[in-house]
């Protein structure tokens, strides 16, 4: 099955729910090992992983995707699990995001000779703790990390070859959580109120913009996503206050450099503040080269269009592989995915498959 169309079909009535691999990779894999690439099962915890690599001259060009989906929930017109094509349009969960690109790898893979592999993982949407990471580390032991990779994650917006994301923003959610002294309202000299504490610190947080933003990138952003007291009473000061909030920032920054930050402008109005701290992603930059050019060259013979390099958007496996070698995301429009009657039109099916082979010949001679 080497059929871009039927492969996908095949992917999307597994219905690979993360964790849930329900046969997903080994549709996969099969239609591989036919084309003639090895292929290594990576099992790391409950997640379903593999590395699979045709040999050949030239460069290593890889190509990396999960199979695995949000779940579907309600209100689809078509079975989210079915892979049904109505008017030239294969819906189901993952058509777009990312089943169908999965797909155009291996149809395109069959149509062009050269070094290519795929890394694939069960674990994109939940944690992605045991999934590209863990793959990565073992390609590395290996010595198979490639010259180029390209995530298919739906990077086009309004037309198939619009956009490329040639980086992301990195991500960092804290809690901040102030304690006081609780006491009654008619008697605040006796009580130590950390809501104005609270109120103090987020003000000064959001007082001045990270950065303005650099030739790449936009400008980093600072959200307060939650801010709780949970007081029901109104004559007494409480005895803590808590607030959230997200950071989206760009290479201009570093998880650590704004954690240290946070901490000088918290203890300025709140000494004993806690701080925590998780950094979901570093940004990355993959600077436009010869490898970014590759990938553009390509969509523009197939589709005419002139993509334009992006780095919006959320975190993607791309920030794990941008340790490793240069890495640019590419695929389907993603206007459906993570939506009900997730789909994705033939002709861009076709399309892309198109644009996957033509890098492969040009890049892997
Ligand atoms: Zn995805």
């Amino acid at each position: 099955m080497t059929d871009a169309l039927e492969l996908a079909q095949a992917l999307i009535r597994c219905p690979s729910v993360t964790p849930a691999d329900a046969g997903a990779q080994a549709v996969l894999a099969d239609a591989l090992e036919t084309l003639g690439f090895t292929v290594t099962r990576l099992k790391f915890g409950a997640i379903e992983n593999f590395f699979a690599e045709r040999p050949g001259t030239g460069a290593h060009l890889c190509f990396a995707g999960h199979t695995d989906v949000v779940p579907p929930g309600e209100g689809w017109r078509h079975d989210p699990f079915g892979g049904v094509v109505e008017d030239g349009v294969l819906y189901g969960r993952g058509a777009a995001d990312m089943k169908g690109a999965i797909a155009a790898f291996a149809a395109a893979a069959a149509r062009a000779p050269g070094h290519v592999s795929l890394l694939i993982t069960g674990d994109e949407e939940g944690d992605a703790i045991d999934g590209t990471v863990r793959v990565l580390e073992w390609m590395e032991a290996q010595g198979k990390i490639p010259d180029f990779c390209v995530v298919g994650e739906p990077t086009s917006r309004v037309r198939l070859g619009d956009t490329i994301k040639i980086g992301r923003r990195g991500s960092l959610n804290a809690r901040i959580t102030i304690p006081g002294i609780q006491g009654h309202a008619a008697y605040p000299r006796l009580a130590d109120n950390p809501v104005h504490r609270l109120v103090k610190t987020l003000s000064a947080l959001i007082a001045t913009p990270l950065d303005a933003g650099n030739a790449w990138f936009e400008p980093s952003s600072l959200q307060i996503t939650s801010t709780d007291v949970g007081n029901p009473a109104a004559n007494v000061i409480p005895g803590a206050a808590t607030a959230r909030l997200n950071i989206r920032f760009n290479d201009m920054h570093t998880g650590a450099g704004l954690t240290d930050w946070l901490t000088e402008i918290i203890s300025g109005y709140a000494p004993a503040a806690e701080l925590a701290v998780r950094i979901s992603g570093e940004p990355f930059l993959t600077q436009p080269g010869r490898h970014t050019e590759a990938l553009s060259a390509a969509i523009s013979q197939v589709t005419g269009l002139m993509p334009e390099p992006n780095t919006a958007g959320g975190t993607s496996d791309a920030r794990f592989i941008a340790g490793f070698c240069p890495v640019a995301e590419f695929g389907l429009v993603g206007a459906s995915m993570h939506r009900t009657d997730e789909c994705v039109p033939l002709a861009e099916l076709a399309q892309l498959t198109e644009i996957y082979a033509t890098l492969i010949r040009d890049f892997c001679r």
